[in-house]
């Protein structure tokens, strides 16, 4: 993989051939992406779509002494402004000196739109530059400047020679992606570009000790614990427990990051992803510009996947004995505590939404709860979760839908699979709330989900929404959703070309 040479990133749906329009069993999800026929599957019609400049927001608004200039119209990351005062909190459990989310807009206008944004984007640097002083500029670039053509690497290029902080363009224009997660590819070529540096051995070193050096450093027990802006800091907390158990040593970014960290990113021994859709791209690039190994399988959710992760990293650094001891203690203690919680949990049918990867782990840890899990809805598919899905029990019968958005089908195949709770991400839980069915979120910045602390405290939210769902009850008895009643009689996929539940067209 080498994509950095070039100005802007491909989008996911031509490097990674992803999916977002499908309906059907896992079993089916997991076959068509074997077989290369999930690309290009398109709906008949679609609600809007998510835009890529957004999810951007969600990792560069969390960098610390850095300032975000939004180059686009005074809406594009207009949401920015619900995020600002948890930014700044979030930051500081990190570093208690941080500053919080700063961000400027370029507020371009029609006029703009003719005569280029480039003058107000080289005010708006200065402005950053002469009142915050940060670390890093942070140029995010949206529809309107993409579309005119303005230079932006050009522009920077020019002006980095006289700015103090690191300048860093995020090419992330809403219109050109549909798989929403390219937003993460354009984050990390932004910081591969401009933040991460090569490691200080490449000038320090003749040819002939590099080896030697390498190895050096693959003993040092660093490494890149790449996290995502949905885990908490307790889930931080929670898996750097577990490294340090195995006496590693830990480099956390991009999110709630000092730009510094990319620059050590280039002296770790590995990168380890918790997430494949999040970071293939950054690591990918890390490996075959730097030669820093990766691991990039599955998220620590579960016992299960939490174990997989742990000995995946143990068997890098020899240390496989001493994680089959640590993973048989946690086990231990994790299985005894969930015993009482186990008795209520037996049987309860779950539906699931949100992330590929977090979705697949989330289910394979209701099953280890003994929890049934109906159905699965996903933003986005592609070959990272084929090994997950298809360890799931059951999958020839558990319905996927994959979408980005769509919230009329989730609402159909709630409404036929009647799950006695929902389980997902911000943006689908209120939909099912409405329905009635109670839900618990799949991550929260307050809650802790990863690893084994994470999935007792699953267990016990669990059990204590299960236990009183009258509040969705009340909910669904004085709301409705805004869809007419035959709509519930549909097949909930009518409109995606890859019927393969129904075989309707
Ligand atoms: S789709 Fe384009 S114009 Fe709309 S918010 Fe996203 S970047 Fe801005």
């Amino acid at each position: 993989m080498d994509y950095i040479k070039q100005k802007t990133p491909p989008v996911r749906e031509d490097r990674l051939r992803a999916c977002n329009a499908f309906g059907g069993t896992c079993c089916d999800l997991v076959g068509a992406s074997r077989s290369g026929c999930l690309y290009g599957l398109k709906r008949a019609f679609a609600q809007t779509y998510t835009c890529q400049l957004g999810l951007s927001l969600a990792i560069l608004n969390t960098l610390r002494d850095a300032v975000i200039i939004i180059h686009g119209p005074i809406g594009c990351g207009g949401s920015n402004i619900a995020n600002a005062g948890l930014a700044k909190n979030l930051q500081r459990l990190r570093d208690p000196r941080a500053r919080g989310l700063i961000w400027l807009s370029t507020n371009l206008t029609e006029i703009d739109a003719i005569r280029g944004g480039e003058d107000k984007l080289k005010e708006a640097i200065w402005y950053a530059e002469r009142e915050f002083r940060p670390r890093a500029i942070i140029i995010v670039n949206s529809c309107v400047p993409a579309l005119i053509g303005d230079d932006i690497d050009g522009l920077v290029e020019g002006l980095q020679k006289e700015v103090s902080a690191t300048i860093v363009p995020v090419h992330c224009p809403g219109f050109k992606a549909k798989i929403m997660a390219s937003a993460y590819d354009a984050v990390y070529h932004g910081a591969l570009r401009n933040l991460v540096k090569a490691p200080a051995y490449y000038d320090r070193v003749l040819p002939d000790d590099l080896e030697e050096l390498k190895e050096k450093y693959s003993r040092s027990r660093t490494v890149n614990l790449l996290n995502v802006s949905s885990m908490s800091r307790q889930d931080e907390l929670e898996l750097t427990r577990l490294l340090q158990a195995l006496d590693l040593k830990v480099n956390l970014l991009p999110c709630y990051a000092h730009p510094d960290s990319f620059e050590d990113a280039t002296e770790a021994a590995l990168s380890v992803s918790i997430c494949p859709t999040h970071d293939d791209y950054f690591i990918g690039h890390l490996q075959a510009k730097y030669g820093i190994p990766f691991i990039l399988r599955t998220i620590p959710l579960g016992i299960k996947h939490t174990s997989a992760w742990l000995l995946d990293i143990a068997r890098f650094f020899g240390l496989e004995k001493e994680a089959q001891q640590l993973i048989a203690e946690e086990t231990r203690q994790l299985q005894e505590a969930l015993a009482p919680y186990r008795q209520v949990l037996q049987g309860k049918r779950a539906f699931i939404g949100g992330g590929e990867i977090r979705v697949g782990a989330t289910a394979a840890l209701l099953q280890e709860l003994g929890m049934e899990v109906l159905g699965l809805r996903i933003y986005h598919y592609d070959h990272f979760a084929d090994e997950i899905y298809d360890e799931l029990n059951g999958k020839e019968t558990m319905v996927v839908n994959v979408a980005t958005s769509q919230p009329f089908e989730q609402a159909n195949l709630l409404a036929k699979l009647k799950p006695d709770i929902y389980l997902g991400h911000v943006g689908l839980n209120g939909w099912a709330a409405k329905q009635g069915i109670p839900v618990c979120p799949v991550y929260g910045v307050n809650n802790l989900y990863m690893g084994y602390a994470g999935m007792f405290e699953i267990a016990r939210r669990l059990v204590r929404i299960l236990k009183n769902p009258s509040f969705n009850r009340n909910l669904a008895a004085h709301t409705r959703l805004p869809y007419f009643a035959k709509w519930y009689q549909e097949n909930p996929f009518a409109y995606i070309d890859n019927n393969v539940l129904t075989g309707n067209k």
